[in-house]
């Protein structure tokens, strides 16, 4: 029994991803490289020399760090993180293909065994609460050779991680003992409201709170070397030069999509014009079957659609398991051919069906986009977003890690 099982197991693959109907996402690496050139020609522009950093969080935003990671390595100049273990496999490649190492910059929590890592590694952490100064014994038992980079999070209004301007001088001060094995080389804060408007009034006074807390950290420290300053998300970057300082930290629109259609507004107001982004990702499923059901038949669960004549369906392996939004039932469509054909009924844990009938001309086999171009018509993040009344932020980290992903040019 044991060895047929093994054999059995065997023959169905490593992990889920591998059924042989599935869907699958292509990522551009000549869209990834253009929206970097975006953002250099940004700060270009100003004649500084800022550095360009991307954020890869989140399985780099759905795209697959794995792929990602190769892709931009040779591009930019910093890579953010949330999870310490992402950070560390930046110098997993660089080791691996004999690579200089770039800047690398957790911006998550760390406990203090990981904090002991990632100064091994040369990795940058962010100090953003008091209970970093539990870390500091166990740093300093460690016997580094050198301390822990780290960038002091400031909180100019998000209300989520950093010093108040309040608590700053109270709670940070640990850090002027620390200095043998903490190195401020850095201060940060992040804007609550820049994608949603198009007038920047409470991110120019979180500007101001930041230039109070960067203030009173190079009084406090007088470190010697000038504190790299960074604030700036994709929004900002954009509509906001003031806030580009030292680093830019660019996450939606590396991957060639908009935060949000105000700040696409803004550009044009700011930048003059608005710079093309370009998706990076497509999303495409082959169909299990294409058939055709009569008149009157209804489609997928609570019978929810009924075929008012004979229509032609294609059923997709694809569904909310992958990340396909089930709320976007009824609302949704997909491309065949160049055409729209729109979903019907449910969104399914493993399937969608796809009304077909004048996308295909036959019974035989046809690859949807989900997501991406395909001839005249396209299918955004934001749309498939908005079907789902969620952001496009969400449906692209949202789509499964075990999707296979493939680099193409
Ligand atoms: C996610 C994140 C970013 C990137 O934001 P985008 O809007 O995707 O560009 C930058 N900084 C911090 C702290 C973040 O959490």
């Amino acid at each position: 029994m044991g060895l047929i099982l093994e054999v059995a197991v065997e023959s169905i693959g490593g992990g889920p991803g591998d059924a042989v109907h599935a869907s699958w996402l292509e990522l551009s690496a000549s869209a990834l490289r253009h929206n970097v050139a975006v953002f250099r020609a940004l700060e270009g522009r100003e004649g500084t020399a800022r550095a360009v950093g991307v954020v890869l969080k989140g399985n780099a935003y759905g795209h697959g760090l794995a792929q990602v990671l190769p892709l931009v390595h040779g591009q930019v100049d910093v890579l953010y993180f949330i999870a310490p273990q992402d950070a560390l496999k930046v110098r997993e490649h660089e080791r691996a293909h004999g690579l200089p190492p770039k800047q690398v910059l957790v911006l998550g929590a760390v406990a203090p065994q990981e904090a002991v890592v990632l100064a091994r590694e040369g990795v940058d952490v962010v100090v953003a609460d008091r209970s970093w100064a539990d870390a500091v014994p166990v740093l300093r038992a460690a016997k580094l050779e050198r301390p822990l980079r780290v960038h002091v999070h400031i909180d100019t209004g998000l209300g989520r991680e950093g010093f108040t301007l309040d608590g700053l001088p109270r709670e940070s001060h640990f850090l002027v003992e620390a200095r043998d094995v903490l190195e401020v080389v850095g201060a940060l804060s992040h804007f609550a409201n820049t994608e949603d408007v198009t007038e920047q009034g409470y991110a120019l006074a979180q500007l101001d709170a930041f230039e109070t807390g960067l203030a009173f950290l190079e009084s406090q420290l007088k470190s010697a070397k000038p504190l790299q300053r960074h604030i700036a998300a994709s929004a900002a970057t954009l509509v906001l030069p003031k806030a580009r300082y030292e680093a830019l930290r660019v996450g939606i629109s590396l991957y060639g999509l908009w935060p949000s259609p105000e700040t696409r507004l803004s550009a044009r107001l700011v930048l003059g014009e608005v710079p093309v982004l370009k998706p990076v990702l497509t999303w495409k499923c082959r169909s299990q079957v294409v058939k055709w059901l009569p008149a009157g038949s209804y489609v997928g669960y609570g019978c929810t659609y009924r075929c008012p004549e004979p229509t032609r369906i294609a059923v997709l392996p694809v569904g909310y398991y992958d990340g396909y939004p089930r709320l976007a039932s009824g609302k949704a469509h997909v491309l065949v051919n160049g055409r729209r054909c729109p979903v019907l009924g449910r969104v399914m844990m493993n399937h969608l069906i796809v009304d077909v009938t004048r996308a295909a001309h036959d019974e035989r086999p046809v690859t949807a986009t989900l997501l991406g171009r395909d001839g005249e018509e396209s299918v955004s993040a934001e749309s498939l977003a908005g079907w789902a009344q969620t952001i496009h932020y969400e449906v692209v980290t949202r789509l499964g890690a075990h999707l296979k992903r493939v680099v193409v040019e």
